[in-house]
């Protein structure tokens, strides 16, 4: 069951009303919050729906309304000064609405999406970044108990038998990040003023032993490359360490039993972690010293450790997940049963490297390094204010030299620029918020440079929007829970005998986005591609069976990724390259994402939006205050893609009554031709004597077929790699 702490956005929604309120801010006394739609950030980017906590008013500014009013706040983050233009006042009484006021927040407990402009904020920003959704507020009384837990399954372990009580400690992951230590194991209160993080830091994920299984491992869900394990050098006490990755320093975990009439935790085994630092295949081995064996969990002042009898033993209460993080019958719609294969090993990727890609000596960088233009645009990796004003200035710039050069030589965008602006910066926010790639470390950028391009190519200008990513979400990648998982093509008996890819690595991923109005086709085979998932499969076939399967918006589609998404991962077409929807076959995450055959990081097919889940790429969040769902990815013909219109809440958005056409695109309101998340029924059947057919939703991100024309585009799409 999933609850959400929407009270005070909806009252704020109500009482912002139309859309042409869209300055002014409100503060409700009721709750204290204040809600900004469009705030300007001291790193210069705009920001949509902030919500804070007001911590001291420092001018409460003038109830007579000036001449004029800023369309918009401004936010000094070193400060932490904000400057309202306009804020209207709620309070049981009534409501006034205050001039130029000027406040110290205390705690900013929301940011939405990063948008482009301040105009255009309630029409084209990008979903928040998971590092943001993660302090957004979530808060739940409702919290059920487990008597006996389940494998693969994500439980708060409290030492209180109320789960509501203000005083439950709860067996939490802690802040600070080390490479060689890992976590700190510590136990916290939920308060009041919750966020999805002070519920993800909580959250166990329960594995049973291979050998026991009423032993089990606890993983951190947050970063899940993180168990629990002791350190018998520090008064036994219980440490997350990196047990699925290539730490610097490797340990091991414990596997405990839970004793539902007792409550009390066990340590039972304790294994230890290695890695092959050629081979990258991960081994555990138990720990035949292991000296805590038998011993129990004690909680003292916020501290586990490890107790030799009962009489010091903490009980501890097992409560279900409020927010449900398993895989949708959408994403298995067979019922298939969970694969036990082995693990296949973690990935190398050199490209991948930051201190190859990064900084002045990077790949990046010295590629550059003859234009002074998209230099400037790469000088610092991630967000930054100065990168960001060089790459608005020359977006503008290439705006304009389309336009003079005329419709032979130049031509003109595809979009507004603030829809690129707002794709570029929401990129450059995704940070790596949770321990979950072998090889990668919480904090870093996991899209270092996006930077735009106008080189004229036979005499033609082309505008591109250069991405270079790590090709991984900021989230828990979730590979875990997945189904059937695409195996590493090893061995030689089939799927059975392969490792299966349950880990994400870095990946290396130079997009080129073509920004260039091309038109658009309006049939796939109007595009011309070297290679597609109907030619995998019909090439080698008679003309009779190609006629006999034509090609089509599902099959005549990338072999590989089709665009890239906000997070910065890679997506797919829906269809695998067996020519059926990659749901159907269970290899899919809740996030609709998973690694193929060859390692990397995590590619989608399919849209993990869940409605009221709140933790997604993008969620019910990303559209409050917005006239049109919010920006999700690009094709690389160009199109953007938008997340799904949800019935009927979004009735009253932009173009929520023009239809998507077979492309799953639509143009609505002078946006110009662009895709959206959407849904379809389909069906999936397995064989055999029992065989049986499913009935499910497909959740489409972009189908597969190019909308956008791409003849036109120098080098790459064509080719099916850009
Ligand atoms: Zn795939
Ligand atoms: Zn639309």
């Amino acid at each position: 069951m999933t609850k959400f702490n929407f009270a005070a956005f909806a009252l704020l929604t109500g009482m912002l009303g139309s859309h042409a309120a869209w300055a002014a801010d409100t503060w409700t006394s009721t709750t204290g919050v204040l809600n900004a739609p469009v705030v300007k950030y001291s790193d210069s980017r705009f920001y949509s729906n902030v919500t804070a906590v007001v911590g001291s008013t420092t001018s409460a500014g003038t109830t007579t309304k000036p001449s004029s009013v800023a369309a918009f706040d401004t936010y000094d983050s070193t400060t932490g000064v904000l400057i309202i233009p306009e804020v209207k006042v709620v309070t049981t009484s009534g409501s006034t609405t205050y001039y130029n006021v000027t406040v110290k927040l205390s705690n900013i407990t929301s940011v939405g999406g990063v948008c482009g402009s301040a105009d255009t904020c309630a029409k084209y920003s990008g979903s928040a970044p998971f590092a943001s959704v993660l302090a957004q507020t979530y808060y739940t009384s409702a919290l059920t108990s487990v008597t006996t837990p389940a494998t693969r399954t994500r439980y708060l372990i409290s030492d209180s038998a109320t789960a509501s009580s203000t005083a439950a400690n709860f067996l939490s992951i802690g802040s600070t990040y080390s490479a060689t230590t890992g976590y700190a194991a510590e136990g916290a209160t939920i308060p009041t003023s919750a966020t999805y993080k002070t519920y993800l830091s909580k959250l166990m994920y329960l594995v049973a032993d291979s050998t026991t299984a009423t032993y089990f491992r606890l993983d951190s869900h947050l970063h899940p490359n993180q168990s629990i394990d002791y350190d018998s050098a520090d008064s036994n006490k219980l440490k997350f360490r990196n047990n699925f990755g290539k730490a610097s320093t490797t340990y091991g975990y414990i596997v405990f039993s839970y004793d539902s009439t007792t409550k009390l935790l066990q340590a039972k085994k304790r294994y230890k972690y290695s890695y092959d630092a050629t081979s990258y295949k991960a081994t555990y081995t138990q720990d035949t010293s292991f000296a805590a064996a038998d011993y129990y969990v004690n909680l003292t002042s916020g501290v586990y450790k490890l107790v030799s009898g009962t009489a010091t033993a903490t009980k501890f209460y097992l409560y279900n997940s409020p927010i449900d993080f398993s895989i949708p019958t959408d994403f298995n719609p067979t019922a298939g049963t969970y694969q036990t294969n082995a693990d296949a090993p973690f990935k190398y990727n050199a490209q991948a490297q930051r201190s190859v890609v990064e900084g002045t000596a990077g790949s990046i960088y010295r590629s550059l390094s003859s234009n002074t233009d998209y230099l400037n645009q790469v000088k610092t990796a991630g967000s930054d204010a100065t990168t960001k004003a060089y790459a608005d200035a020359y977006l503008a710039k290439i705006k304009t030299t389309l336009a003079s050069a005329g419709t032979t030589v130049g031509g003109s965008l595809r979009y507004d620029t603030s829809v690129y602006t707002a794709f570029r910066d929401s990129l450059l926010a995704s940070t790596l918020a949770s321990d979950t790639i072998s090889d990668g470390t919480p904090g870093m950028n996991l899209v270092p440079y996006v930077y735009f391009t106008n080189d004229l190519i036979n005499g033609v200008y082309h505008p591109f929007m250069v991405i270079i990513s790590y090709g991984n979400g900021a989230d828990p990648h979730g590979l875990r829970d997945v189904t059937r998982p695409p195996g590493d093509g090893t061995g030689t008996s089939g799927y059975a005998g392969q490792g299966v890819t349950r880990f994400s690595n870095l990946d290396y991923y130079a997009k080129k986005i073509p920004m260039k109005d091309y038109g658009v086709v309006t049939t796939p085979t109007a595009n011309t591609m070297a290679t597609t998932l109907w030619g995998d499969v019909y090439n080698s076939q008679s003309s009779t069976v190609q006629a006999a399967n034509p090609k089509d918006v599902l099959n005549y589609a990338s072999t590989a990724d089709n665009g890239i998404m906000i997070n910065g991962a890679v997506m797919f077409p829906a269809y695998s390259n067996v020519l059926q929807y990659s749901q159907a076959a269970g290899e899919l995450s809740v996030n609709g994402c998973h690694v193929g055959q060859g390692g990397g990081g995590p590619h989608c097919h399919a849209d993990g939006y869940q409605s009221g889940r709140g933790i997604g790429m993008y969620n019910d969040n990303d559209y409050l205050n917005k006239t049109h769902p919010p920006l999700i990815g690009f094709g690389y013909d160009g199109v953007a893609l938008f997340g799904r219109y949800r019935t009927p809440t979004d009735a009253a958005l932009l173009g929520y009554s023009t239809a998507l056409d077979s492309f799953g695109g639509h143009n609505h309101d002078s946006i110009g031709y662009h895709y959206h998340a959407h849904t379809a029924t389909a069906t999936a059947t397995t064989t055999g004597p029992s065989a049986k057919t499913y009935s499910y939703t497909v959740r489409y991100l972009i189908k597969g077929a190019y909308a956008g024309a791409i003849n036109g585009i120098p080098g790459c799409v064509v080719a099916g790699q850009c």
